[in-house]
């Protein structure tokens, strides 16, 4: 089974990366990648974890806006951790975080909603990029709502009065710093609507023409008919096709390898890499 998207601490998930992995080799799991948002910190955790037969595709989300501000994350796998425009990449991306999170929550506190930066703090790991599932933990905490998913629907979602955006490079630009970097680029989860603006069908061409390589298709946020239309464009533009999890241990719902890849598809992503890059114990 393999699972190519998933969370730790290092970002929103909360199970560590040890715990990811013991609970990946557990499950049956062969290829794990670990794609925490905007952050490689987790890597070197993950990589000491290994044990048995699982391999991991070491990777990280990019958070990306189009330039009509639609949001996009875009999964950067097997990847030289080392390669230095892209770590600054993830670093300004990370850093904007703050002083958005901070405008968020002002925007809450006018609307007589009791929550501090420092309540934010305190739900978030040590380590972790700071984000709005850390802001719903404090929320939590301060008994405003009752779960992660209750303050995306009430308070956090991205058409919200309350939301607001951060830095982040183009799609296209964080296609070429992941390529530059040796790894592989696979749009997440394009056409997940209920989350909110998604990119139109005609705007993987220039995807393409960046270096894209792949599609990830099953995911549990696109419908049926989204992931049809996606598997047209990927056969069109003969990308690969990918499934996962976005598994974020107790922060969502979705389980562990519940949308995988095959084995065939794998491969195919694998080999174009710029070398072998998948750790193995
Ligand atoms: P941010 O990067 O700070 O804008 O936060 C986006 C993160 O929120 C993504 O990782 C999503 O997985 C997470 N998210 C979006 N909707 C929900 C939800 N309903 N429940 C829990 N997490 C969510
Ligand atoms: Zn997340
Ligand atoms: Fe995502
Ligand atoms: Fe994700």
């Amino acid at each position: 089974m393999i699972d190519l998207h998933t969370h730790t601490t290092y970002s929103d998930g909360t199970d560590s990366p040890l715990a990811l992995v013991k609970k990946a080799a557990s499950s049956g799991i062969t290829v794990l990648g670990i794609a925490d948002h905007d952050s490689t910190s987790g890597w070197s955790e993950a990589s000491a974890a290994l044990h048995g037969e699982l391999q991991l595709a070491l990777g990280a989300e990019v958070s990306c806006l189009t330039e009509d501000g639609v949001s996009v994350h875009m999964l950067g796998l097997l990847f030289d951790g080392e390669n230095q425009p892209l770590q600054q990449l993830l670093s300004d991306s990370r850093d904007t975080r703050i002083p958005r999170m901070k405008k968020m929550i002002e925007n809450l506190q006018s609307a007589g909603y009791e929550i501090t930066l420092e309540d934010v703090h305190a739900s978030t790991p040590q380590g972790a990029t700071v984000g709005r599932p850390h802001l719903a933990d404090a929320l939590v905490a301060r008994k405003i709502v009752k779960s992660r998913d209750e303050a995306f629907t009430d308070l956090l979602h991205n058409d919200s009065p309350f939301y607001v955006s951060h830095f982040a490079p183009t799609p296209e630009d964080s296609i070429r710093a992941i390529r530059a970097a040796g790894g592989v680029a696979v749009i997440a989860h394009p056409f997940a609507s209920r989350r909110g603006q998604v990119l139109s069908a005609g705007s993987f061409q220039s995807l393409v023409e960046a270096g894209l390589n792949g599609i990830e298709v099953f995911h549990r946020d696109q419908s049926e008919d989204e992931r049809a239309q996606l598997i047209a464009i990927a056969d069109e533009l003969n990308l690969v096709i990918t499934g996962s999890s976005d598994y974020h241990g107790t922060g969502k719902l979705n389980k562990l390898g519940e949308n995988t890849t095959t084995q065939a598809q794998w491969e195919r992503l694998e080999s174009m890499a710029d070398q072998r890059r998948v750790v193995s114990r």
